[in-house]
């Protein structure tokens, strides 16, 4: 028998999942939260529970332990009464420590969450003539290549998929609702950017400093954030913002523990299983079977020879042509005497490596530049001209191929 030593970073499940898994109380009861000791308070009309930031800025609760968890627990077990919303000692609580370790999921929390929500309120605040603007703003976006979800219809928003979410959310949310204005109003605008560059960084920073900075965005959106969507919206999942900037400090950037790659693996998982019983020991066996199929489903040379491939609304052509003469003259006519001999390969070569690399350059220029309109396309050419005669310089002043890279 071989044994295997598993170390255990984090878990991360959305909000009825973890209650599940924890034994704390669900989002809907109190003490819900994993990481501080607030109750909640009750709606006397909804009758659901209140996670509001006034109750958190006054109460100022203690932070939630594993040590207390555990006593907790221990107590609700002799008692049989739940004990600061835990109901028992959970397995999980033997191998990690809940309030560090069990993380909040920012994928189902700001996208499924928040920005469906938002797009709701703003909804009843748009009138027709608006939401056509919208949509035919929408319809203009020039996405880079790599953007495979687009978001379309802003009336359908609640059908959108989780990758359309995010892209709305990160790159066409704040420059949507800045035209939209005095539809919806300069607080929506600045309260929104709020939410937005906190999220924006935590999901990936490169200084960890920054995180410090994002704790005063979020408790400035949620002190706004009654005044203009009501007390009611409260609820835990507005309060759990508050703890994403220790989250990040523990764990890293948000985008690297969401469960955003393993959602959309769920659904291929699920067909895997049949009935109710072993269903781990099946999905583990057709996983298995399934990725020993797949191996020869290997990338061909037809992928980086196709025309249709190269097609990119970023890719410009003329560089292109340019880049070939370049690596023609320069490498084929010095390194390779039998240059029609081995025009093949060289060609094999070039597609592999060089059309790759440049098209790499070209995207960076222009990844920067995710929300491209129509009126950019100017700016965006003259851009790449001016590095293109950059590039002629260099190849006149060194012979070598490789410093164009
Ligand atoms: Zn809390
Ligand atoms: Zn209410």
């Amino acid at each position: 028998i071989r044994k295997f030593n598993i170390d255990v970073r984090l878990v991360v499940a959305d909000l009825p999942a973890r209650a599940k898994i924890t034994f704390l109380n669900g989002h809907a009861g109190y003490y819900a939260c994993g990481n501080c000791l607030l109750e909640g308070s009750q709606c006397l009309r909804h009758r659901h529970i209140l996670y509001t930031w006034s109750d958190y800025s006054q109460a100022q609760p203690h932070i939630r332990t594993q040590e207390n968890i555990d006593s907790c627990a221990a107590y609700a077990e002799l008692s049989g009464k739940k004990s600061y919303g835990v109901h028992q000692s959970s397995p999980l609580s033997q191998i990690i420590s809940i309030p560090h370790q069990c993380v909040y999921d920012y994928f189902h929390l700001v996208y499924e969450g928040y920005m469906v929500m938002l797009l709701k309120e703003w909804k009843l605040l748009l009138k027709q003539v608006n939401i056509h603007y919208i949509d035919n703003l929408l319809n203009d976006v020039r996405y880079p290549h790599s953007f495979h979800r687009k978001p379309k219809d802003f009336n359908s928003f609640t059908q959108w998929k989780a990758g359309d979410l995010r892209t709305f959310f990160l790159y066409l949310a704040l420059p949507l609702i800045i035209r939209l204005q005095p539809a919806l109003s300069n607080k929506i605008v600045y309260h929104f950017s709020l939410l937005l560059i906190s999220v924006r960084t935590l999901r990936h920073f490169r200084r960890r400093h920054e995180i410090n900075n994002m704790k005063k965005f979020i408790h400035e959106y949620l002190k706004i954030f009654p005044s203009i969507y009501g007390r009611c919206r409260e609820l835990l999942s507005t309060h759990i913002l508050v703890h994403l900037p220790e989250q990040c400090i523990r764990h890293g950037g948000l985008s690297f523990h969401s469960m955003f790659t393993f959602e959309s693996q769920l659904h291929c998982l699920r067909k895997m299983g049949h009935g109710s019983k072993s269903l781990s020991k099946q999905i583990a066996f057709w996983y298995t079977i399934n990725k020993r199929l797949d191996t020869n489903n290997e990338y061909s040379i037809d992928l980086l020879t196709k025309q249709q491939l190269r097609y990119d609304i970023f890719f410009d052509e003329n560089i292109r042509i340019l880049h070939q003469q370049i690596y023609c003259h320069t490498v084929a006519s010095r390194v390779y005497t039998s240059f029609d001999l081995l025009l093949s390969s060289l060609f094999y070569y070039y597609h592999c490596f060089i059309n790759h690399s440049y098209h790499c350059l070209v995207f960076d220029m222009c990844a920067s530049n995710y929300y491209s309109q129509k009126q950019n396309i100017l700016s965006r050419k003259q851009y790449q001209s001016s590095q293109m005669s950059t590039y002629r310089s260099r190849v006149t002043t060194n012979d070598t191929v490789y410093s164009l890279y």
